[in-house]
């Protein structure tokens, strides 16, 4: 490959010194790589060693082995039956030869020269029918020489060129040895002395940080170890300062227009408070007040409310709502101030909707619900009958709702992403909550915001989450918001029993006590991985349960006396909703579903829930799947069912049985994810190496403290155009976490 004749330029498209497949652009896109700078920010998770050296006599199927030797017949072909394009070659080093063979992309074939000396890492797959070795999509390198004692060899006795070695998160249709010769192009094309660092130099200068210039070369092709750990560390210190940066920006530019003063009398407040059928507890109260107090600022609220699942944010949202709703906006003699309210799905955003009529039925209120199959509307002139049961509220058009909301008619709209769209005035919307916030991007939220018809105003913004994240995590993405902790469960509940098992003989003894639930009139949630069929082609699938399958199987062999109706997301909306209805109603026992049901539902006669394939879902997704069944004082039960019973199964599991609580689940998945699992930090926006960072509490306050420095100093970032260009990447990248 020939380095390129002038540097490239960071900002250009990766497609323009590439010739990219559309599934090679497909993964590039899913990576968050679009630019040359992206591809230069795309780190190794790991670097492979040449102390690893197998002699290829040696090798056995399964290893992940490193060979050196000479590589000959290199050819491009398509797979016999697949046609899968492919490209293989021979590698030979004096004990022996074996193939390797690159599936997807035959150009590997014809970037090396037969007779050329390399270093090949990869995987030792054997061919069924012969049982014949060969390195499935290897990581291929040219290399000077044979390192000294490596197979049999014949070559010369000298190292190779590195002896660490990068290995980068992949994805279908680009592996990591296409990322590491698009990386080395693009360095060889001396694109380094092109960058500016957009960290100052003082700041460099304080924490002991290498320049971007050192940190690129040292991430990508390290000599030494501790040259790459001070290159990660230097990039982790960016990416949380940048990350700082923008949340401080994001909060003063947020808090520059007055907002909405709400300060309703306590009575009435306490009044509202006493319908509901239990008492608050402290932490409730607490949060409440956070919020009130914000409320007679003048300036626009931006809370984030932890609480762990079953910790009752609904009750609080609510109360607050209330307190919007009851205040009238100054020098108007009709309507009242407004709340919107946005949930992840639609069955959310019913249920909440169901739970605001139940909390205001008493005050003369309208409430709207809008998602993406339909309006609704409450109260309804004259009550209905659906399923049985008595409905006070009406379907409505979306023109007709529309015209409420921004006439001012309608006090408090809930709903999906629809509550976003262009079409949707408020005419006094002082109040936006955003529940299970982590599903929801920031550019989500602040659509949210511009709803708002009052010129000058920002409406108080209350961002809900069950997601328990630790102190250090919390300062860096949440940095620009206060935060309230409902780190108390309601009074009475019991500690959730939770038990794993993987053989069919535990899983009737868990059928069973779920049996012992069912005929005390609980009800129980099956969880399986899958929707339908397995796709053939992916045999990974094949083992893993279906919903469909599931809820046959259950309903005709082992709850035979009991109803089984299965819930998925591609069912119609009218369907789904049909099936929470009669679950919520107590007419369907077992509800055989997705991770649909993972967020939100409430159905507090529930008591048990049986996840299948538990080995397919994260940590903190289990644990809020769990949640579905800690919503009363009922003693609930988990059963975790996992197929594979690998290390770290059995770990997370473990940790899923033990943890007292969300937080500790959370302190024990960041462990794991910061040991380099791939994409740990996604769901955050966070890499890999920030997660690294970030168990370092003194890096994030560090950066924290320079980013806070340099917003106070210059917040408009006028002096820092780098900066401004570096967050405005980060941005674009962002995009690829949602
Ligand atoms: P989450 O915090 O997960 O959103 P919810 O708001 O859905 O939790 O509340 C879970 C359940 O607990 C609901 O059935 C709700 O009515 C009930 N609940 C809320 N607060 C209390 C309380 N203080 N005492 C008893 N039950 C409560
Ligand atoms: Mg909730």
């Amino acid at each position: 490959m020939d380095a390129a004749k002038e540097p490239m330029n960071p900002y250009s498209l990766v497609e323009e010194h590439f010739r990219l497949q559309a599934p090679q652009k497909a993964a590039l896109k899913r990576l968050g790589i679009s630019t040359i700078e992206d591809l230069l920010y795309h780190f190794p998770t790991r670097y492979g060693d040449t102390a690893t050296a197998h002699s290829i006599a040696s090798l056995r199927q399964g290893d992940t082995a490193v060979v050196f030797g000479l590589i000959g017949k290199l050819k491009t072909s398509k797979g016999f039956r697949t046609k899968i394009p492919m490209g293989e070659g021979v590698i030979s080093d004096g004990s022996g030869s074996i193939k390797a063979v690159w599936f997807n992309q035959p150009y590997l074939a014809k970037m090396i020269a037969d007779g050329t000396t390399v270093r090949i890492e990869g995987k030792v797959s054997a061919r069924k029918k012969t049982g014949e070795l060969y390195l499935s999509n290897p990581q291929v390198e040219k290399v000077e020489r044979i390192p000294d004692g490596v197979g049999d060899s014949l070559f010369g006795a000298d190292g190779p060129a590195h002896t660490l070695y990068p290995v980068y998160p992949e994805s279908r249709g680009v592996t990591s040895n296409w990322i590491y010769h698009a990386v080395k192009k693009a360095l060889a094309s001396g694109i380094i002395d092109t960058m500016r660092d957009p960290l100052p130099k003082d700041t460099l200068d304080r924490y002991h940080l290498p320049t971007l210039a050192s940190a690129l070369v040292w991430i990508h092709a390290p000599i030494k170890e501790s040259d790459a750990m001070a290159a990660r560390k230097r990039f982790a210190f960016e990416e949380v300062f940048f990350i700082q940066l923008e949340r401080q920006r994001e909060r003063r530019a947020w808090q520059k227009d007055p907002a909405f003063v709400i300060d309703p009398p306590k009575e009435s407040l306490n009044g509202f408070i006493s319908r509901f059928p239990f008492p608050l507890t402290a932490a409730q109260k607490g949060s409440i007040d956070d919020i009130l107090a914000d409320f007679r600022k003048g300036h626009a609220m931006a809370r984030l409310l932890e609480g762990d699942v079953g910790s009752g944010k609904t009750a609080v949202a609510a109360t607050t709502a209330y307190a919007a709703i009851s205040t009238r906006p100054r020098g108007q003699d009709f309507g009242t101030l407004q709340v919107a309210y946005m949930a992840p799905t639609e069955i959310l955003a019913t249920q909440h909707f169901e739970s605001f009529i139940q909390y205001f039925r008493h005050m003369p209120v309208s409430i709207a619900l809008i998602t993406g199959s339909g309006c609704r509307k409450f109260p309804a002139k004259v009550p209905t009958f659906r399923n049985g049961v008595r409905q006070d509220w009406t379907d409505i058009s979306r023109a007709q709702l529309l015209k409420w909301v921004a006439s001012g008619e309608i006090s408090a709209v809930i709903g999906t992403h629809a509550l976003i769209q262009k079409s949707v005035k408020f005419k006094n919307l002082a109040y936006a909550i955003v529940d299970e916030q982590h599903r929801f991007g920031t550019s989500q939220r602040q659509k949210l915001v511009e709803r708002n018809n009052v010129p000058g105003t920002t409406p108080h913004l209350l961002s809900m989450t069950a997601t328990p994240i630790p102190r250090t995590l919390a300062l860096t993405i949440y940095g620009d918001l206060d935060i309230s902790l409902l780190d108390e469960m309601p009074a009475g509940r019991k500690t959730i029993i939770t038990e794993a098992a993987s053989s069919d003989t535990e899983r009737d003894g868990m059928y069973e006590e779920m049996r012992r639930e069912l005929a005390q009139g609980r009800q129980a949630y099956v969880i399986c991985p899958r929707i339908d069929e397995p796709d053939p082609a992916n045999e990974m699938a094949v083992q893993a349960k279906s919903v469909i399958e599931e809820a046959k199987r259950l309903a005709s062999s082992i709850f035979k006396e009991y109803s089984v109706a299965p819930l998925h997301g591609k069912m119609k909306d009218s369907e789904k909703e049909r099936v929470m209805q009669e679950f919520k109603n107590g007419k369907i026992d077992v509800l055989v579903a997705t991770s649909v049901v993972e967020v939100g539902v409430n159905v507090p006669n529930a008591t048990v829930i049986l996840i299948e394939g538990a080995e397919r879902f994260g940590l903190s997704q289990l644990h809020q799947l769990r949640g579905r069944v800690v919503r009363s004082n009922h003693q609930a039960y988990c059963f975790l069912f996992a197929e594979s019973q690998g290390d770290k199964t059995v770990g997370r599991l473990k940790a899923l049985i033990t943890a007292k609580n969300g937080f500790e689940l959370a302190e024990f998945d960041l462990k794991q994810r910061g040991m380099g699992q791939l994409y740990g930090g996604k769901q955050w926006g966070v890499s890999d190496v920030g997660m690294d960072a970030i168990q370092n509490v003194k890096m994030v306050e560090a950066a924290r403290k320079e980013a806070i420095a340099l917003i106070e100093g210059d917040e408009s970032l006028a002096s820092f155009p780098l900066m401004k260009a570096e967050i405005e990447r980060r941005e674009r990248q962002g995009i690829h976490f949602e």
